[in-house]
């Protein structure tokens, strides 16, 4: 580390694993500089959840009553068929999470919850990226957008799953495994009739759809089919769009009203192709990935829970670094990893068959999945699917216990 008074760290990314992380390394005694490529904080984004150990990282950083406040107010899940008919549920629980996870927030408000929690102790810089990065023994250099060029001690990367700078330094070490399913997301206006559950609904053609509650009186939808990748996710809104209707038109359920929600808001709407980030080693030198960049997961719902651990053991690991004596960054980064890489590769990875099973092409198939659904969700075997299947928490590690890191 350099001879000044605070070590200075750049961090990459100001979403879930960006702010968790400037928080900790603020209270482990770094100097800390959030770079965040969009020019104004991002409200976007749909309902994500917070699970097991990513819940114990909230309750250490003091925020956890702020986001039990800002709840979706989910109350369950709901398997449904093209007319509407429940195929099965899972009621929310207390101290349990299923489908619907027992923290289930806006990404937006948890993003906005942890930026607030280091206001005025972090600096926050919006609308400039990393361009270049060079390092050497005790520093790295960094180029940006903007044209500076500065040193620091380390680089955080916490861009999200099609990080930028992760693709630059650690090309030879990343695999990203796509899924096969293009998903489109937006908000639509809420009905009289409309209630607080999660639907799910499948049909055949690959296709899958879904509408949950927000706490803002809208709803949140996504558009979900399965094929190869033809590049939908880089076509312009409204081509997006045309093919949306083309795909889901002759969809009944609520599916129109979805199509017509997402024109009427298109600042809201926006796709992505489901895929996995695997980088075989998280850091290089004075560099280390966290976050989605790092592990970015399909759809496990675990991401921000791994987000916020990584986040947390990354920034109680390097704290070691100012706290005892001889501690290098490199064994804090190599202990980041050794604490969390069995975690992460085991939540990160999909049950068996899935999306494909998740998204049949046929009638029949989709009246298999249904039967299917109905035995893994009756109540006798619903703590076991949800162990094994739905939600997936195992090789959860013991949270080292770091002094500084309490809110
Ligand atoms: C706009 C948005 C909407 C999302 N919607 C959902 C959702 O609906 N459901 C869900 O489960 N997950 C969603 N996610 C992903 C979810 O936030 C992550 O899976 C998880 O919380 C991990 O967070 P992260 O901080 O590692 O990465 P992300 O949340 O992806 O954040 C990465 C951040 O880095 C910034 N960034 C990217 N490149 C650079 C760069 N070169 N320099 C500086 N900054 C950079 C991005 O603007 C972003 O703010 C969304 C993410 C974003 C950014």
């Amino acid at each position: 580390m350099s001879t000044s008074a605070r070590p200075r760290v750049l961090l990459t990314g100001g979403s879930i694993a960006g702010p968790t992380l400037a928080w900790g390394l603020h209270r482990a005694g770094f100097a800390v500089t959030v770079l965040e490529r969009s020019p104004a904080r991002r409200d976007a984004g749909q309902n994500i959840d917070v699970r097991g150990l990513g819940r114990e990282v909230l309750r250490r950083t003091g925020l956890q009553d702020a986001v039990m406040a800002r709840l979706t107010g989910e109350v369950g899940t709901r398997f449904v068929d093209e007319a509407g008919r429940v195929v099965a549920e899972v009621t929310a629980t207390a101290g349990r999470d299923g489908t619907t996870a027992e923290v289930e927030i806006l990404r937006g408000d948890l993003s906005a919850l942890l930026l607030d929690a280091v206001d005025g102790d972090v600096e926050v810089r919006y609308g400039d990226a990393v361009t270049s990065v060079d390092q050497d023994a005790t520093g790295v250099d960094v180029t940006t957008a903007s044209g500076a060029r500065e040193r620091y001690d380390l680089l955080l990367v916490a861009e999200g799953r099609s990080s930028r700078t992760r693709r630059h330094l650690f090309a030879d070490r990343t695999r990203v495994v796509d899924k096969g399913v293009n998903i489109a997301y937006g908000t639509i206006d809420r009905e009289e009739q409309d209630d607080d559950w999660w639907y799910w609904m499948t049909t055949s053609g690959r296709r899958t759809v879904s509408v949950r509650p927000d706490p803002l009186g809208t709803l949140r939808a996504s558009l979900n089919f399965m094929t190869p990748d033809v590049g939908f996710d880089g076509l312009p809104v409204a081509a997006q769009l045309q093919v949306l209707r083309a795909r889901f038109g002759d969809v009944g359920w609520r599916v129109q009203r979805v199509l017509e929600g997402f024109a009427q808001r298109p600042e809201e709407f926006y796709t992505e192709r489901m895929a996995q980030v695997v980088v075989s080693r998280w850091s290089t030198g004075r560099v280390a990935l966290v976050g989605d960049a790092a592990w970015g997961s399909g759809p496990t719902g675990m991401g921000t829970t791994l987000s916020l651990v990584g986040a947390h053991v990354l920034a109680g690991e390097l704290g070691r670094t100012l706290s005892e004596s001889g501690v290098t960054h490199g064994e804090a980064f190599a202990r980041y990893e050794r604490l969390l890489r069995r975690y992460v590769d085991s939540a990160q990875g999909l049950p068996p068959g899935t999306p494909g099973l998740m998204h049949p092409r046929s009638d029949r198939g989709v009246r298999v999945l249904h039967r299917g659904m109905r035995i893994a969700l009756a109540p006798a075997l619903r703590r076991f699917a949800e162990k094994t299947v739905i939600t997936s928490q195992r090789h959860e590690p013991a949270l080292p216990e770091y002094p500084g890191l309490r809110g």
